[in-house]
């Protein structure tokens, strides 16, 4: 008995070192070149309550840019919150135009796998209008190249047509 145990074992292999490490004591993982890779299959359901939160979801399944307002100070937070963080006031529902400026982005050559995006993937901070702070979600339909893009451009929220993983995912950004 031995290895064999292991169901999912792929391979046992010993690790150069990748950047032939050159240490005054010698290799200092000489201990851990011994590497065992298993392939680990997981399969489960993350039940996920959106709270408070759940009409700006509700609201973009129905094509609706909605966020709150601070009944007492005024203040319309970009991305909703029940509570004011200035002034601890609570807020109410508002509805957005959608409609906003670039003020900032990143273009992403790499995402994680479990993300399922095409790359590159564009990360936009928009200044929405009536908003007073901002909003971060994706840029889409720029066009052929991410030369396009430039800060202070028009940008309008987006709502998804198709059937989407995650309530989040109803929504992006675009040019206006
Ligand atoms: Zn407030």
């Amino acid at each position: 008995m031995g290895l064999e145990l292991i169901k999912n074992l792929m391979e046992v292999y010993t690790a150069e070192d990748p950047m032939a490490f050159q240490h005054p004591d010698g290799d200092p993982w000489a201990d851990f070149r011994e590497v065992m890779r298993i392939e680990w299959k997981m399969d489960f359901t993350y039940k996920h309550v959106l709270g408070k939160y759940s009409k700006f979801f509700i609201e973009l399944a129905n094509g609706k840019f909605v966020t709150t307002k601070c009944k007492d100070c005024g203040k319309v937070w970009g991305i909703p919150r029940p509570l004011c963080s200035d002034c601890m006031g609570i807020c109410e529902w508002e509805e957005l135009p959608g409609t906003g400026i670039l003020t900032s982005y990143s273009v992403s050559n790499f995402v994680p796998a479990f993300m399922k995006v095409e790359i590159p993937y564009v990360l936009a901070i928009v200044k929405l209008d009536g908003a007073d702070t901002h909003f971060t979600h994706q840029l889409r339909n720029y066009g052929d190249s991410t030369d396009s893009i430039k800060t202070g451009m028009p940008v309008k929220v987006a709502y998804a047509t198709e059937p989407v993983d995650h309530p989040m995912l109803l929504m992006y950004f675009e040019p206006a």
